[in-house]
């Protein structure tokens, strides 16, 4: 239909969820255009490098409708660049469907519906964007959403245990939310940092953190997209 409200849409398809704490569940993915960042360890440059296609709010609903009770991601690429995200949430959330976002960190969070469960990176120093961060986002999530942080190196590891210390257990009923809860994220950068080195400084400091395996490049190591 002329003038209906479309979004940049770089791929939308059904998986398992790879990643937060609804990993292993089946969910519907749509992966949005454009990037406002560039990581040193980005694995989805297509989805910045490369045009995506124009699609239909109402489409995109329609398509999720295909899989009834499945979660639904929204993700990039930065989703909070195109407006009409905000239209999508409203209606996936209309039809009752449980909405996850992942987004990147450096988007003001504070017009994103409070169903939505927020997944957001706090990108850490060897991604080249710790300093890109709205700095005022942790305050604007609660106790169901989930922060991630993504680890390079040992700096990195040092540099996210200090941000708990000092921003994320800074609302001790919040932190409690998200510690009892698994929700804070740490995540070893593919090719970068060892999962079972990241599993023995967790354990060493004896950290409130849930290790992050991507189970979907468990699932289909070759695949790139549509994962
Ligand atoms: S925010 Fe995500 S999509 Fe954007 S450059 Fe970083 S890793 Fe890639």
């Amino acid at each position: 239909m002329k003038n209906e409200p479309c979004l940049d849409i770089s791929e939308k398809f059904f998986s398992i969820q790879g990643e937060s704490t609804h990993a292993g569940r089946p969910c519907v993915f749509i992966r949005l255009t454009g990037c406002n960042l560039r990581c040193s360890y980005c694995d989805a440059r297509y989805t910045y490098e490369e045009t995506g296609n124009r699609i239909a709010v109402s489409r995109l609903v329609d398509y999720t409708s295909n899989y009834p009770g499945a979660i639904v991601e929204i993700t990039g690429g930065e989703p909070l660049l195109q407006e009409n995200v905000y239209l999508l949430m409203d209606r996936l959330l209309s039809a009752k469907r449980t909405v996850l976002l992942e987004t990147n960190g450096s988007m003001n969070l504070e017009r994103v519906p409070q169903d939505v469960i927020k997944i957001v990176d706090i990108k850490c120093p060897d991604s080249g964007m710790h300093k890109k961060m709205d700095p005022a986002n942790p305050e604007r999530l609660s106790g169901k959403d989930e922060i991630k942080f993504v680890i390079s190196s040992r700096p990195d590891y040092e540099w996210a245990v200090n941000f708990i210390k000092t921003r994320l257990a800074a609302d001790p009923g919040r932190y409690e939310e998200w510690t009892k809860n698994g929700r804070i994220l740490f995540s070893p950068a593919a090719d970068r940092l060892k999962p079972d080195q990241l599993a023995e400084w967790i354990l060493y400091d004896n950290l409130k953190v849930r290790l992050q395996i991507q189970v979907h490049k468990i699932l289909w190591p070759k695949e790139a997209r549509g994962v």
